[in-house]
């Protein structure tokens, strides 16, 4: 029987790729497809999922047998498994996740497309029912515990950590080490990002912004939640940093130099005329590009840590008066210098 199936979700680009059209593909089947009814929610099948991943890969024509490809979806799939592999290609499932996690589904989601990277690379198949492969059917708080119970993926999530046995494993099928870390300092940045969400440092007084090599800025105590700010808003942001007793916004024009320093390193390859002019604009009194700049940084950093969690990091100032952020003096921890 042959079976014919149209995904319309795949019309979101993945990797910069895109699908122009739904995608429609037709399958050997030995069962006669049940539709999908979003009342009913009928799942798709392990082999629909995948069947997906291999249209991909044959459709997209760029695609090397060793490079993976993830099919992120809100569909259930038959035995109601988180995510799954078969050789490198996964589905993950991105809806419910609100039922078994206390944080946004970004997280777990985002455990799952680290986890099934590391599991493939064994080789070992997961087959579904009946043989879970190198997966724990006992829940101890590792990458690989099956988690029979939904609720218990909780727990994998918290600990971010992979067993003995299972690096053991990753070692016998000759997995590289920089793989093994990379994918374990994932976990650990996501568990403490969850963990921050949940509230759990609230009591601690804010830890120190980190300005890396790239001059972002990165809150290190927060998971490394990165202030995702465009250039002029992180020059300001940055230049208030090194000026933590706050500087007045009557004098902000003798500072045009050091900011302008500032600027060149910061975009790097920007054209010095547009520098000049924006610096102009930034310590011009009568232009409201300083005031807009703060009021946005100031937003996007409650977006980024939560309204309360933002508060100390935030820039303050009154109108014509001195502006500063509230951090205590020595909070900015440069690894350039
Ligand atoms: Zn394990």
């Amino acid at each position: 029987m042959i079976d014919e199936e149209t995904y319309n979700d795949l019309n979101q680009g993945w990797g910069g790729r895109n699908f122009r059209e739904p995608v429609h593909f037709a399958y050997q089947s030995p069962v006669e497809k049940i539709m999908y009814d979003p009342e009913r929610g009928y799942p798709l099948s392990w082999r629909e999922l995948f069947n997906v991943c291999t249209y991909y890969r044959q459709t997209t024509g760029s695609i090397l047998p060793t490079d993976v490809v993830m099919l992120l979806t809100n569909r259930p799939n038959a035995l109601n498994w988180f995510s799954a592999y078969e050789g490198h290609d996964v589905f993950i499932h991105t809806a419910d996740w609100a039922q078994f996690i206390p944080a946004p589904p970004v997280y777990p989601i985002a455990y799952q497309v680290l986890a099934n990277l590391l599991r493939l690379h064994t080789g070992l198949p997961i087959t579904g029912k009946g043989s879970v492969g190198p997966l724990h059917e006992q829940t101890i708080g590792c990458m690989n515990d099956l988690c029979l119970h939904k609720s218990q993926v909780a727990l994998k999530l918290r600990t971010g950590d992979i067993c003995d046995t299972c690096l053991t494993q990753l070692k016998v099928h000759e997995v590289p080490d920089w793989l093994v870390d990379t994918i374990l300092s994932g976990f650990e940045r996501l568990r403490k990002q969850m963990l921050f969400r949940q509230g759990f440092r609230q009591a601690q007084g804010p830890g120190p912004v980190r300005v890396n090599e790239h001059y972002q800025i990165t809150f290190p105590e927060q998971g490394n939640l990165v202030l995702s700010i465009p250039t002029l808003q992180r020059l300001l942001y940055l230049f208030l940093l090194k000026h933590p007793q706050g500087v007045d916004r009557q004098h902000l024009p003798d500072y045009k130099s050091e900011l302008l320093n500032l600027y060149g390193l910061i975009s790097g390859s920007g054209s010095r005329d547009v520098m000049v002019d924006n610096v102009n604009r930034l310590t011009n009194r009568l232009d409201n590009s300083f005031v807009e700049k703060v009021s946005k940084i100031n937003a996007q950093l409650n977006k980024t840590l939560g309204e309360s969690l933002a508060k100390p990091y935030r820039i303050v100032g009154k109108r014509g008066g001195i502006y500063r952020i509230t951090l205590p003096i020595g909070s900015e921890e440069s690894i350039r210098e």
